[in-house]
């Protein structure tokens, strides 16, 4: 099998398992106890918590473990909510890409009576800093800006817009989930209050992850218990899951450069490959995308049933994220791109990284030229547009 599907998760890294087995065997006390396993524990999570900070250039006691990307997308939003309400700042500015993780809780935020600015992004799926600036208000709480685009890759302008909302006071968040193990981050050069990061993005283990809040950003508690994370999140810790995850983030950071020059090396290939299909396109941005993601378009195709071939070949992909494919709805991203609806059902994303090799480029567009010739076949849209009874929406 070959799996291109890294933006989904990853397999977790013979160095996360070897931590958290190690979590398991040798640090199973609870860090709370006062005595001797107690206290290894603490010192081993201690040890997880300042190499989470380590990697984006943060204070340990910044770090606040969670369940995973959604948990701290969900906490920081709302805090940054109802801390702003509580001066009057019932404004929240936000991107029409985000991951759900983040437009369902500004839904919900909305029902709570708060108003929502969704800033659009051109058709390259980029957000423009300026779009920021004017979306700002006197009673605006926060902005959240994603980091990299989980479906088309695009990589945001953060430092600019941190800089601006540092300028106006206003606390940035960033869901860096897709970015962080693979793209250098410094959240005091980048003016970052907030970031979102999980696990099983960079080859740690799921059900992970960490929010990063500057000293002076709004928390709050979110499940109440004992005085774990400072007391901003109860539960007794989740020390293998904790343990592998900082021991696969350092060894993302220690390597991210080649990492990162090898996904781009295959990415280009692969994206230099689909592109000769006749009336395909690429989504996002050619080179500001993140290293290992292609995300394309063809005219005619369904992506559950590209998808499903893709699969009868060996070749692991996705449509659009995770969380969509399973939906008949169209990627809110792609529409936000200005994709029409017909073409924005059959977008297939494949997310390379550091395990693929060029071999498997080739093979992926091989099956996918193969897969998309014979579906087309079968279209009876393809027909009429080939007969000239439809409009191509992709030349
Ligand atoms: C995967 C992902 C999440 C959710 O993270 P989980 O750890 O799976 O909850 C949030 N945001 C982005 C951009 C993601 O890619």
């Amino acid at each position: 099998m070959i799996y291109a599907d890294n933006a989904a998760t990853t397999k977790t890294s013979p160095l996360a398992q070897k931590a958290m087995l190690d979590a398991m065997e040798r640090f199973w006390g609870n860090p709370s106890s006062l005595h001797t396993p107690g206290q290894q524990a603490k010192e081993a999570m201690q040890f997880a918590r300042e190499a989470v900070a380590k990697a984006i250039g943060a204070q340990p006691r910044e770090i606040y473990f969670t369940s995973g990307g959604s948990e701290a997308d969900n906490q920081t939003i709302v805090s940054a909510a109802r801390v702003g309400a509580k001066k009057g700042k019932k404004h929240l500015i936000t991107t029409a890409i985000e991951h759900h993780a983040i437009l369902h809780t500004m839904d919900q935020m909305a029902k709570e009576g708060f108003e929502i600015t969704l800033i659009p992004v051109d058709e390259s799926g980029i957000v423009k800093v300026s779009d920021v600036a004017a979306a700002i208000r006197e009673d605006t709480a926060l902005v959240s800006v994603m980091y990299a685009n989980n479906e088309i890759g695009t990589i945001q302008p953060v430092a600019e817009i941190g800089a601006l909302c540092r300028e106006r006071g206003i606390p940035f968040h960033t869901d860096a989930v897709q970015a962080v193990g693979h793209l250098p981050i410094d959240v005091n050069a980048q003016n970052i209050d907030m970031l979102s990061l999980s696990g099983h993005k960079f080859h740690g283990p799921r059900g992970v992850g960490a929010l990063y809040v500057r000293r002076g950003a709004p928390l709050l508690t979110f499940i109440q218990g004992g005085a774990q994370e400072s007391g901003r999140r109860a539960g007794t810790e989740n020390l293998p899951a904790i343990m592998g995850m900082a021991a696969a983030l350092e060894d993302a950071v220690d390597h991210m450069e080649e990492n990162a020059a090898h996904a781009i090396q295959l990415r280009d290939a692969l994206i230099d490959g689909l592109s000769k299909i006749p009336h395909s396109a690429l989504n996002g941005d050619r080179t500001r995308r993140l290293p290992g993601n292609v995300n394309f378009c063809f005219e005619g195709i369904e992506g559950e049933s590209l998808l499903l071939l893709l699969d009868d070949k060996g070749i692991a992909a996705s449509s659009g994220s995770a969380c969509t494919s399973g939906s008949l709805d169209p990627s809110h991203v792609l529409l936000a791109i200005g994709r029409p609806h017909e073409v924005a059902h059959g977008s297939l994303r494949l997310t390379l990284d550091r395990e693929n090799t060029m071999e498997d480029v080739e093979a992926i567009v091989k099956a996918v030229t193969e897969v998309v010739n014979y579906l087309r076949e079968m279209s009876p849209v393809w027909k009429a547009l080939q007969r000239g009874e439809r409009q191509y929406v992709i030349q």
